[in-house]
């Protein structure tokens, strides 16, 4: 049998569910393939959480919109555990300063709230929080969702605007004529389609390459532990402040979910690993996991006797400079929306909005030139 939409939208994790929230939006047929779950593959992995501080200047603007854009979400469908809980990250270090310093000058620059605070008004503020710290940043808006019911929201949204999702359906190709894309291949058949955005992850460099498209994606593991589930404690997320910015410099993100369980990741300068693939999900490293309840036990000494319940792996789709592919890529009708560098979350809706905006034709809603997806078209791989 073969099935017509306006636009099939491949994956959907987070970004997917956005792409056909946005298109269904505006009026289009839209058509989800997932080969799983919605939400099921790294989105539902994810500490979700959705904020401005400490990001990239140039994409401020974008941003801002997609924080507003999740928060203008929860107000309508209040079903996703969206929480304005605000994020304190610590500093240890006197040259972290400067650092922060400059992000909240930037920040402060376009209207938002962040600001440097002592170690008193961080006890004020998370009175958990007792380990030695020299300083922190602390950002009020930065909010947390709960990830799987975030997806099933916007994949909700989409379906009541005529959506269709199909799960449990890999795709296998896509469909060429002319050097226009007519939709993709499934094992259960043909689905014919004038616009195909690629929203698959990690996976996206797979498929795009059935279209003979070269990709500068990579994938790169993040793990997480997680405790069993305690009394409400920890209320902020709480992360490093790192001076040389950037995953790579290394991070920690600590967060308890509804369900009381601590969430916590710890990665220490070079400690990121390249090694693996999406389709390869090993244990957690134990290096990782030393380093992590190392941190989460300086910071908070009380959580002393609190036992550990699960870690888990994923690898998150990586490009040179950490930015988004998104946009037109080779044949006409072939859409990109992939390479979140770990924070797909927060961009996820902008990142539906822009592809909406190609789409039609019209002037993107943000500056999308650094968003090409074929930007290091020759460059070679990072
Ligand atoms: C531990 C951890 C913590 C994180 N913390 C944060 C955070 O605090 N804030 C934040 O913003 N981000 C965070 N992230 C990153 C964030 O989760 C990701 O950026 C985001 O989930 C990526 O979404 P995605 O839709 O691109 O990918 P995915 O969720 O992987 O979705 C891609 C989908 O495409 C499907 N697919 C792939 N190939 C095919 C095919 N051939 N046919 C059909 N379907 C296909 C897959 O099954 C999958 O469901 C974190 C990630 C992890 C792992």
């Amino acid at each position: 049998m073969v099935m017509r939409a306006d636009a099939v939208v491949v994956g959907a994790g987070v970004v997917g569910a956005a792409v056909a929230e946005a298109l269904s939006r505006e009026g289009r047929r839209v058509h989800v393939v997932e080969q799983g779950v919605p939400g099921g593959a790294v989105s539902g992995a994810s500490l979700a959480c959705i904020g401005t501080h400490m990001m990239d200047e140039d994409e401020l603007p974008l941003l801002v919109w997609s924080c507003a854009a999740w928060r203008a979400l929860a107000e309508h469908s209040p079903v996703f555990e969206y929480e304005r809980c605000g994020q304190i990250r610590f500093l240890d270090h006197e040259h972290e300063l400067a650092s922060a310093r400059h992000w909240i000058a930037m920040e402060t620059g376009v209207g938002l709230g962040s600001r440097l605070i002592e170690p008193d008004e961080v006890r004020r503020i998370e009175p958990i929080l007792k380990g030695p710290i020299l300083a922190a940043t602390w950002s009020p808006d930065d909010a947390v969702v709960n990830p799987f019911l975030a997806v099933r929201t916007l994949v909700a949204q989409a379906r009541s605007r005529g959506a269709t999702v199909q799960s449990g359906t890999a795709v296998s190709g896509l469909a060429l004529e002319g050097g226009r894309v007519r939709g993709v291949e499934t094992a259960a058949g043909r689905i014919e389609a004038g616009i195909v955005v690629l929203a698959g992850g990690p996976w996206t460099g797979r498929l795009a390459a059935t279209a003979g498209i070269d990709l500068a994606l990579v994938p790169r593991k993040a793990q997480c532990l997680a405790t069993v589930a305690r009394p409400p404690s920890i209320r902020r997320v709480v992360g490093a402040c790192k001076a040389e910015g950037g995953v790579d410099a290394g991070y920690t993100q600590i967060q308890q979910a509804r369900s009381g369980q601590i969430l916590f990741n710890t990665v220490l300068a070079g400690g990121i690993t390249a090694d693996g693939g999406p389709d390869d999900i090993r244990e957690a490293d134990r290096l990782f996991m030393r380093d992590s309840i190392a941190t989460l036990l300086r910071l908070f000494p009380d959580l002393a006797d609190v036992d550990l319940l699960r870690s888990w792996v994923r690898y998150e789709a990586v490009t040179p400079d950490d930015r988004f592919l998104v946009g037109p890529a080779g044949p006409e009708g072939l859409y990109i929306a992939a390479g979140d560098g770990g924070t797909g979350f927060i961009r996820a809706p902008a990142v539906g909005r822009l592809i909406a905006d190609h789409v039609a034709g019209r002037e993107p809603s943000f500056r999308s030139d650094i968003y090409a997806p074929l930007r290091f078209a020759g460059a070679g791989r990072a």
